[in-house]
């Protein structure tokens, strides 16, 4: 194969550390083009903008080995990948790689996640793609070793490919290099936001209301992506886009249907 192409993006914006980070650590492995959001985009989910114009210019992006082309766009980041697969680049791409996100995105949160939807609009494409965070949110945390994580990961995807309708859902712990114990194939887990609503008054004595909340686990199994961040291991989710819940179909189908609209 000629030299893979592959795309870049992520949903903090590409002035990201994340982003960066993630270029650098894919250097070599391919020809590298960043298409991302000019704005922090974090749980915009799988928005698309179809009522405002989008727009894209070129901005300086290097890695180890030199520039390469990158744009910001002043959209989501599944704008990203249709905008980038469609005028940015002259092929479809062999790789699309999103992150590296800041802050965890595991169970529920990867229906949320900008940087998952990235990968999913990419998958959508019939594309390779995966997703890569990093859990610490810590303003000066290390991306170097989420880094090498999705470099060693987007290689093993070049070579064995993935199929049809599947991405991977990668999360790093927010741990030193030496405490990485190493990698987990993982279940989504089932955990939720007990959110709250919290009131405050602007300026003008009206009410407006701030979500709050707190990340509930409610999985006790050992086998899924927040257990394994727990662990130690960094988490890999492989992710599929067709939501139809195929063991309740025969029961759909079994209660009585009527045959006409009356
Ligand atoms: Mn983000």
């Amino acid at each position: 194969m000629d030299k893979p192409l592959i795309l870049i993006c992520n949903d903090d914006g590409i002035d990201a550390r994340g982003i960066h980070a993630l270029a650098c650590a894919l250097d070599g492995l391919g020809e590298l083009v960043v298409v991302a959001p000019e704005s922090e985009q974090s749980a915009v989910g799988h928005s698309i903008t179809m009522r405002d114009p989008v727009r894209a210019h070129p901005v300086a992006f290097e890695v180890p080995s030199g520039p390469i082309a990158a744009f910001a766009v002043t959209g989501t980041p599944a704008d990203c990948i249709k905008l980038g697969c469609n005028r940015m680049l002259d092929r479809f791409p062999d790789l699309v790689v999103s992150g590296i996100n800041q802050g965890p995105n595991t169970a529920v949160n990867v229906l949320y996640s900008g940087t998952v939807s990235a990968a999913s609009e990419a998958c959508i494409l019939g594309l390779p793609a995966i997703a890569v965070s990093n859990c610490s949110w810590s303003a000066d945390a290390d991306f170097e070793i989420a880094g090498s994580f999705a470099r060693q990961i987007a290689e093993k995807v070049l070579s064995k490919g993935l199929p049809a309708g599947v991405l991977l859902n990668v999360n790093v712990p927010a741990t030193e290099a030496g405490d990485v114990k190493g990698i987990e194939i993982t279940r989504q887990a089932n955990a939720r936001w007990e959110e709250e609503f919290s009131p405050r008054k602007d300026p003008f004595d009206r009410t407006y209301y701030w979500l709050t909340g707190r990340f509930v686990n409610l999985d006790d199994s050992g086998d899924n992506d927040l257990a394994a961040i727990d662990r130690g291991y960094v988490s890999v989710t492989p992710l599929q886009l067709d939501l139809t819940a195929y063991d309740h179909l025969d029961t759909l189908r079994s209660w009585n249907w009527e045959s006409s609209a009356d």
